[in-house]
């Protein structure tokens, strides 16, 4: 009964989200701090008729929106639900396993081998340079047998960023029947985004969401920055889909949102603040901490085994990420809350680890 692309799939396991107690959730890379306060009045005044018609199927306002946020024309712009689906439309829109593996690093987001599965394509993991950076000589040296490369920068789950110079270097050598896709989930925690250099190369699509930097996941809305020819193909391939993945509400807050600057700078800077800190005081209790300009950090204490960090924390009402893959299960990651939660998590890994 069941189809041959059915029985290939390898699901995605999103992090908890427990419902049996209060913990302090340091594992899914939520925002700790709640949305601007306009999109609360936007959801007070709101009619309820709002919800009798579909939504707006080109999402115009909040495309608007993030043209004037990224200082580019509507048309180069695609929104999606959450940038997962984008995620998914472009690994369906430029990757062709008769072409070649498409190209990521060994350790990266993980939903990026599901979604070879997904569409039947082979992949090549690079590996990772000892210090978890991705190793831009043979990443170049492999791109040539390739169908395409994608990558987030900051890279998950290590919080590694790399600079322009070196995307520059990569859409090069990609050349242009190559797609290279960078996912800036994490880009407003101080990085740099490669939205610079999509004039001049047109084989280049970033990939943003509000999920992370904006402190939306529950409204799903991420977007990419590309040619007008690609944002074209991911429309096309949106309505051979789904014609309405936005919702009405999602696109109006997602707009609100935007136009906000000042207040998610303010919350990205206190972020920033908190992880430096933190990362600061494990490095003084011994740990590891990997370099990061994500809202997470990678860490480990020797000798002591990831998934019995994660355990331990867990017991004493703290969460956070640990990844079953050999030559990373040493780590846990760990979201960046408000200052007041990363202090009880400080003390706790003093007291317990
Ligand atoms: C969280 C995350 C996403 C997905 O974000 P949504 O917009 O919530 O779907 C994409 N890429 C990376 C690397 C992420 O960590």
């Amino acid at each position: 009964m069941y189809s041959k692309q059915f029985l290939r799939l390898e699901p995605y396991t999103p992090g908890e989200q427990p419902q049996d107690r209060s913990y302090i959730k340091l594992n899914t890379n939520e925002t700790p701090y709640p949305p601007c306060p306009e999109i609360k009045d936007f959801l007070t005044t709101l009619s309820i008729d709002e919800l009798r018609l579909y939504p707006d199927p080109n999402s115009e306002e909040l495309r608007g929106a993030i043209g004037k946020a990224e200082n580019l024309p509507v048309s180069n712009i695609f929104v999606s639900n959450g940038s997962d689906e984008a995620l998914s439309f472009c690994f369906f829109t430029f990757f062709d396993g008769t072409r070649g593996p498409v190209l990521f690093p060994e350790h990266t987001y993980s939903f990026y081998p599901v979604y070879c599965r997904y569409y039947n394509l082979p992949s090549l993991r690079l590996p990772l340079a000892p210090d978890f950076s991705i190793d831009f000589e043979v990443m170049l040296r492999e791109i040539a047998g390739t169908c395409g490369v994608i990558f987030p920068n900051p890279n998950a789950p290590t919080g590694r960023y790399e600079e322009p110079e070196d995307i520059e270097r990569v859409l090069e050598e990609a050349g242009k029947d190559r797609a290279v896709i960078i996912d800036e989930a994490y880009i407003n925690f101080g990085g740099t985004s490669a939205a610079s250099l999509l004039s001049g190369h047109p084989n280049l699509i970033v990939m943003k969401t509000l999920s992370k930097g904006y402190g939306l996941a529950g409204a799903r809305v991420g977007y990419t920055l590309a040619s007008e020819e690609i944002t074209s193909a991911l429309f096309a391939v949106k309505d051979s889909f789904n014609s309405y993945p936005v919702d009405r509400l999602s696109q109006k807050i997602g707009a609100i949102a935007l136009g906000n600057p000042d207040y998610y700078r303010g919350i990205q800077r206190k972020i920033i603040e908190t992880r430096e800190k933190t990362k600061t005081a494990l490095e003084e209790m011994g740990w590891d901490v990997v370099p990061s300009k994500a809202n997470f950090i990678f860490a480990r204490k020797k000798g002591i085994d990831g998934k019995v960090l994660y355990g331990t924390l867990k017991t004493r009402g703290i969460l956070v990420r640990h990844f079953q893959q050999a030559g990373i299960d040493d780590y846990i990651r760990i979201t960046i809350g408000t200052a007041e939660e990363m202090e009880e998590f400080l003390e706790k890994c003093e007291k317990y680890l």
